[in-house]
């Protein structure tokens, strides 16, 4: 009986019972003390009901079912109902959810997550045996307590994580792990790390043979430079036709020795630690020099070359790379700057940071090789880089030198109006 028919059938027996009531009351001449006693006995019966049945809500382990009828008997039905299907919602949440742990658990990647007071609500096995968790001991745990590598914390309370994190296993300092964070409801996170050790060391070798290549290179390399030198000096008469041949060699063993110099550069950078070397550099006096050498590269180019330095912002950083970046930024700016052309070097303190920028008026760069020019021996014109003596991996070098000193570099040109090279730092590089 649904609960609509119950109310009707519940009207009925009241009307059927107050007809009872005012038949009984008119037969004994007592018309409303019969009534008075009915509905008291009608209304204590409800009472006695609700009571039970309230109690029942409250604590149904500890009182007994009721088990009434009429009215009360269907709203009785009415949270059976409702409380079964309460049940089967749970069940199907509860297989949902185990299926997902056990999705999540199946993963080769490690996954845990992190409560929003950081502490461990759940991790997978490989989680367990990469960080060296146990469910009983570590659950709940803060992670800072249980993951002690600094560069780790500092990275999970920095809050960027914008880009991934390599660390090594802290069980096992053989295996490199690339973690990432995703941020997710009120202020808890889920940490995901993966194996990257094998490309880890295919990265070291790749590196380590560029950099062994480019060593082993640079003793023969000097010896033929010197020889062509030496012949070059040789009279006249002596050299004949071979002249010409041994200015092309002296152009392209300088060229070979600029590549090989680069590439070594960028082997350092890339395995020195970051914060190798780093001390507070006062970058005018650098940009005076840098000037100076531009001026000279420019020559009988007579490119319009200013400088608007603040001379007392320094920054935390190691000089010799800031140098090199600057010096490839503004080479660049008179490489590809026709005769003529004006070139602007700024250094100065913006809203965002400190930033270095290159402004030129030269042939400038189409949209679609912007984002490859960081790229080694990216090149937009192979001929025209070579002709003015690139090597192709000036700008590979700048960046490598700005993510050692946390630093962005932000390209604006338009092809036949120039380029802007701009180099930004954080706030906290500003030396006080
Ligand atoms: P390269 O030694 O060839 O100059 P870089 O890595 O320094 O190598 O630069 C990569 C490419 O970016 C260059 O080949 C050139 O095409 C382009 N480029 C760099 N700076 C400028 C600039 N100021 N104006 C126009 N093009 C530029």
């Amino acid at each position: 009986m649904s609960l609509a028919e119950a109310w009707r059938s519940e009207l009925i027996a009241v009307g059927l019972f107050a007809l009872l009531l005012i038949s009984v009351g008119l037969g004994a001449g007592q018309l409303l003390p019969v009534i008075w006693a009915g509905l008291t006995l009608y209304f204590g019966w409800h009472l006695y009901q609700l009571v039970r049945f309230s109690r029942w809500l409250v604590k149904p382990k500890r009182h007994p079912r009721p088990h009434p009828f009429g009215i009360w008997s269907a709203v009785m039905r009415r949270v059976d109902d409702l409380s079964g299907r309460g049940q089967k919602r749970k069940r199907k949440l509860n297989r949902l959810l185990s299926g997902f742990l056990e999705s999540t658990g199946a993963l080769p990647d490690a996954t845990l997550v992190l409560n929003d007071e950081g502490k461990l609500d759940w991790w997978n096995s490989v989680a367990a045996e990469f960080f060296g968790l146990e469910r009983k001991r570590d659950k709940g745990a803060v992670i800072d307590d249980l993951i002690a590598d600094p560069i780790f914390l500092s990275y999970l309370h920095g809050g960027n994580y914008a880009r991934p994190l390599q660390m090594p296993a802290p069980v096992n300092a053989n295996i490199s792990l690339e973690v990432r964070v995703a941020p997710y409801g009120k202020g808890k996170r889920l940490l995901q790390a993966r194996d990257i050790t094998r490309l880890h060391q295919l990265e070291i070798v790749r590196r380590d043979f560029v950099a062994n290549v480019s060593h082993e290179i640079r003793t023969p390399l000097t010896v033929v430079h010197g020889y062509v030198e030496t012949m070059q000096e040789s009279d006249e008469a002596f050299l004949g036709p071979w002249k010409q041949i041994l200015n092309q060699m002296h152009v392209q063993t300088v060229r070979m020795q600029r590549i090989v110099d680069d590439l070594l550069l960028l082997s350092r950078l890339e395995t020195r630690a970051s914060n190798e070397g780093q001390g507070v550099v006062g970058i005018y006096p650098i940009l005076r020099g840098i000037l100076e050498a531009a001026r000279q590269l420019s020559g009988d180019d007579g490119h319009r070359i200013s400088l608007d330095a603040d001379d007392r912002l320094r920054l935390v950083g190691n000089g010799h790379e800031l140098e090199s970046a600057f010096t490839n930024l503004v080479f660049n700016a008179v490489r590809y700057t026709p005769a003529g052309g004006e070139i602007q070097i700024r250094w100065w303190l913006s809203g965002n940071g400190p930033c270095f920028s290159v402004a030129d008026s030269g042939i400038g760069i189409a949209p679609e090789h912007i984002p490859r020019l960081t790229e080694r021996f990216y090149r937009v014109d192979v001929g025209r880089s070579r002709e003015s003596g690139g090597t192709g991996l000036g700008l590979a070098i700048v960046k490598h030198v700005l993510t050692r000193h946390d630093g962005q570099l932000l390209v604006e040109s338009e092809p036949g109006k120039g380029s802007v090279f701009t180099c930004r730092f954080p706030h906290e590089r500003v030396a006080t």
